[in-house]
């Protein structure tokens, strides 16, 4: 199963794929460029290629996060326009690493309603991929449904990636702290956010999983990631890991740590919960994954252990 999880590349990409592997990341996710600004970059082709080349070698997936700052729904013609050009470059500065993705979240309607967020969401999106022709991929991210944003469960984020005409450019990334503030993932109820993400629509064009714990609880829409094990979705996280369908995919981590070097113990800690050899004990509003009732062996429990797949590094070169 490939786990990684979000890194700084502010002393360089190199030194962000040095860190993946002293930390037991098997994936990075980066800023393409500075996440707090349109500022574009400009694209230095030969020594990026040669960056992605290694970490490639290494046998590291990598992803990019698109700026916090970008709203895809803005009614503001001159900010869609900077919008649009930030995007573009973040796609080619991914394209020169050879990054498969870069994830944006989706837009804020800004009291205008769905309807008129979705609209500008997939005119800007379209505008973005005829400007870009390259292979990076645009991933949308669902929502915690904060204030106005838009793409909080499957249904909408389908309803935004139907209307595209660069539909087969742009997939999805799930995140599971937003899965359970928008109330996509509920407490005792796995099994209905597990046929959700299963919809063939969806699940064709899902490629990147966001790891986190949540600060805020079930359906509160709030966007607040707490480290593993000490948010409110207890055993819902590791339900999902030992879910054949996310343990197909690159998850990526980006919990709140003191520092870069913590992000070993939370890899660790999902991997063993991949492995189901620790059960979640540390609190958490969800339901314990493993049935309290004596005697009562759940399809969970029964399913434990040994036959998940072994932890550890992806071959090199695969
Ligand atoms: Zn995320
Ligand atoms: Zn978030």
């Amino acid at each position: 199963m490939i786990i990684g999880c979000h890194l700084s590349t502010g002393a360089g990409f190199s030194r962000a794929v040095d860190n993946a592997g002293r930390l037991g990341a098997d994936a990075f996710q980066y800023f393409p460029k500075n996440p707090r600004s349109y500022r574009i970059k400009a694209v230095d082709r030969h020594a990026w290629e040669k960056e992605g080349r290694l970490a490639r070698e290494r046998g590291l997936v990598t992803v990019g996060h698109s700026a916090y700052v970008t709203n895809l729904s803005t009614a503001d013609p001159a900010l869609r326009e900077t919008t649009i050009a930030s995007i573009v470059n973040e796609l080619e500065i991914c394209e020169a690493y050879g990054t498969p993705w870069l994830v944006v979240h989706c837009g804020r309607h800004m009291g205008e309603g769905w309807e008129i967020g979705r609209r500008r969401m997939v005119e800007a999106v379209d505008e973005v991929m005829r400007r870009f022709q390259g292979r990076c991929q645009l991933l949308l991210e669902n929502t915690a449904g904060q204030g106005s944003e838009i793409g909080r469960t499957v249904d909408e984020l389908l309803s935004i990636h139907e209307a595209l005409e660069s539909r087969r450019r742009v997939g999805f990334c799930l995140d599971s702290c937003h899965a359970f503030a928008s109330g996509m993932l509920e407490p005792g109820a796995y099994e209905r956010f597990a046929a959700e993400v299963r919809r063939p629509e969806f699940a064709g064009y899902l490629r990147v999983v966001h790891f986190n714990d949540s600060k805020g609880g079930a359906g509160e829409q709030v966007d607040r990631h707490a480290l593993l094990g000490q948010g409110r979705m207890g055993a819902l996280l590791v339900e999902m890991l030992r879910d054949p369908f996310f343990q197909a995919l690159p998850v990526i981590i980006e919990t709140p740590v003191a520092q870069e070097d913590d992000y070993a113990a939370e890899i660790e800690k999902a991997r063993r919960w991949a492995m189901g050899e620790d059960s979640h004990q540390e609190g958490g509003e969800a339901a314990p994954l493993v049935a309290t009732g004596q005697g009562r062996k759940t399809e969970q429990t029964g399913a434990k252990p040994s036959r998940a797949k072994k932890p550890g590094r992806k071959p090199a070169g695969g």
